[in-house]
């Protein structure tokens, strides 16, 4: 290895050949229209930069230019599971229905699985995922205990039949993804290659150079043992994560679990009916009264399985609906109970519910910081009433206190750090432990020492490798165009000559710095197109080359050329002669 190459250099994906690039021939195709249909910004980048175009809804072609980002994040992919010991292989796109039959997901999968007919009328689907087949595999390639623990991987095209397509490759229909799966005699052996998984998940964006969380997530009806999401953080995500600065704690906010907040309050006034004839809302109520929302209690009543069940929450604080799902006394199909329900039961409207006086029948579920509240203001239970100098215990019985409430930011975070602060996150990969669920199915057995039949214990390993391109941008972009993280950046250097004749001294010192820099390993285009400069530093921005480099007549004679970053506003000049080591030097930074 050539010792002068900096290090971050030498860590950096390459191409095994030198392709064009001289970008009159690269065929770059920019554009300052932004397409009606792109609403986020890296949407609207890609297709302007001429990274892609499409072709269906949720299906694109990758330009070169687009292929040499998408083949750097699958470079950097491929070699981290490698490093983590998994054998990649490349499973068929097209598989067997009875496949999806044996663990019943035909139908289960629902409308993103596109079955396809052959000839014969046998029904297939465009794979989606790949845990049957590599199941298949797995049942016939391996029988005893002694070939495990194995981990294999693909780089592969997976088709979701996705309701809504949108936001170009970022939630496409067919995109691009690293799924590995692992099998195992034990859950301890799973447990093991999990965390070496979730560790080059974490060297994989790192690597990238992007801003990321690995996210608790919910293990959902699988029901494995553990599973984590790994979000790029964007202020356009679609999903809320709930992080602490102090640690590494970060949850979904569906998922986040909500401390109780505030200190115990002693009671201290007498219970009052005050009359509030027309204020229902909390906001009302708070004013009315006089009354913080935070000292005023929320009170709903759902219809859960075995009659009605109130839930009393903090007026500032929200239900967090899948915390209610998951109460024994409620269930996945409990709903808030109807207007005409509450009248029969109560004889009042919802506006005027509350604890105090409430029938028995109806369990009382406190969430952890409205337990807390002393003195409080909740519904009297009668149209256009409600109590002041309300109190637990006194007044009101709490059968449960539980933790009800959506965690809002300047919560303490639930392993006692924090404050939390919510963010947003672009879901870029996933790594799940499945335990037997598939190998059970479809009977993917080895022999153990002693000779019997035992299920292997599975896990399996996703990253959106399209997705992270759209991700990166997200996260990576000003109003001129992608700043690529280094990592990611379809050429490291762009070369810029400004001349008017063809003999002039630029062309040949451009010439001999864009050999000298191929010669070392930099990934350099030089920008021959021959355009005005401002037209073709527009260009280059919006494409997002991290350093640019402009050769210019008058520089040479003053013997100096401009070096701009892709990010800053202002030009360095360099001395020609220090040219070829500073730009290595920035590239090793
Ligand atoms: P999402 O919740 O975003 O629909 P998912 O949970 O269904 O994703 P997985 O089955 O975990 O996705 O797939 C692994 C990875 O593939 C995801 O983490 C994501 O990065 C990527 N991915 C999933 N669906 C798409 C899509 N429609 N377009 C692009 N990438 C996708
Ligand atoms: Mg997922």
């Amino acid at each position: 290895m050539n010792m002068s190459v900096p290090v971050s250099l030498q860590s950096r994906p390459r191409f095994p050949i030198v392709i064009a690039m001289r970008l009159s021939q690269f065929h770059l195709h920019t554009s300052k229209e932004t397409p009606a249909d792109a609403e986020i910004a890296s949407h609207q980048l890609m297709m302007r930069a001429g990274m892609i175009r499409k072709l269906a809804a949720g299906i694109y072609t990758w330009t070169p230019l687009g292929l040499r980002v998408l083949r750097r994040v699958e470079t950097v992919v491929r070699e981290e599971m490698e490093r983590a010991g998994a054998l990649e292989l490349l499973m068929p796109a097209v598989q067997p229905a009875e496949l999806w039959q044996e663990t019943q997901r035909w139908e289960q999968f629902g409308g993103q699985l596109l079955k396809i007919r052959d000839r014969l009328q046998r029904d297939f689907c465009f794979g989606p995922t790949h845990e049957e087949v590599i199941t298949d595999f797995a049942r016939f390639e391996i029988r005893s205990y002694k070939q495990l623990p194995l981990n294999f991987f693909q780089i592969q095209t997976k088709f979701r039949d996705e309701i809504r397509p949108r936001f170009g490759v970022m939630r496409a229909r067919e995109f691009l993804m690293k799924d590995a799966y692992s099998f195992h005699l034990t859950p301890e052996c799973l447990g093991q290659t999990y965390q070496v998984m979730y560790d080059a998940y974490a060297r994989i964006f790192t690597r990238l150079g992007l801003r990321f969380r690995a996210v608790d997530a919910d293990t959902g009806a699988i029901g494995g043992s553990a599973s984590h999401e790994f979000h790029v953080l964007a202020d356009s995500g679609e999903d809320a994560i709930a992080i602490s600065n102090a640690s590494d704690y970060a949850a979904n906010v569906e998922k986040a679990e909500a401390l109780a907040v505030g200190s115990p309050g002693v009671a201290s006034a007498p219970l009052c009916k005050v009359d509030t004839p027309t204020q229902r809302s909390i906001e009302e109520i708070s004013e009315f009264l006089q009354t913080p929302p935070s000292r005023c209690l929320k009170t709903l009543l759902l219809k859960g399985k075995k009659g009605l069940v109130a839930l009393c929450l903090r007026g500032d604080h929200e239900l967090n609906e899948i915390k209610a799902a998951k109460l024994p006394e409620l269930g996945a199909a409990a709903a808030l109970a109807s207007e005409d329900e509450i009248r029969q039961q109560l004889g009042c409207s919802p506006g005027f519910i509350g604890p105090v006086g409430l029938p028995e029948n109806i369990p009382v579920i406190v969430d952890r910081s409205a337990a807390l509240l002393a003195d409080f203001v909740c519904g009297a239970n009668i149209e256009g009433a409600h109590y002041t100098g309300a109190n637990w215990q006194r007044d009101a019985v709490a059968k449960q206190v539980a933790d009800l409430r959506k965690v809002v930011a300047g919560d303490p975070a639930a392993d006692g750090s924090g404050p939390l602060q919510l963010v947003r996150g672009i879901e870029v990969g996933h790594v799940f432990q499945l335990g037997q669920k598939y190998a059970e199915a479809m009977g993917a057995n080895v022999l153990d020492e002693q000779g019997k039949a035992r299920t292997m214990h599975m896990g399996c390993y996703g990253v959106g490798v399209s997705r992270i391109v759209a991700a990166a941008i997200e996260q990576n972009h000003d109003d001129r165009g992608i700043c690529w993280p280094g990592p990611m950046a379809p050429f490291q250097v762009v070369l810029c000559p400004i001349y008017k004749k063809a003999d002039s001294p630029v062309v040949d010192y451009t010439e001999s710095l864009y050999a000298e820099l191929l010669s070392k390993g930099v990934e350099v285009a030089l920008d021959d197109r021959g355009l005005r400069p401002g037209v073709m530093f527009a260009d280059l921005e919006l494409i997002g080359i991290p350093h640019r480099l402009v050769i210019a007549e008058r520089g040479i004679e003053s013997d100096q050329i401009e070096y701009r970053q892709r990010e800053s506003t202002e030009n360095e000049l360099w001395p020609m002669a220090e040219v070829r080591e500073r730009i290595l030097s920035k590239l090793g930074a």
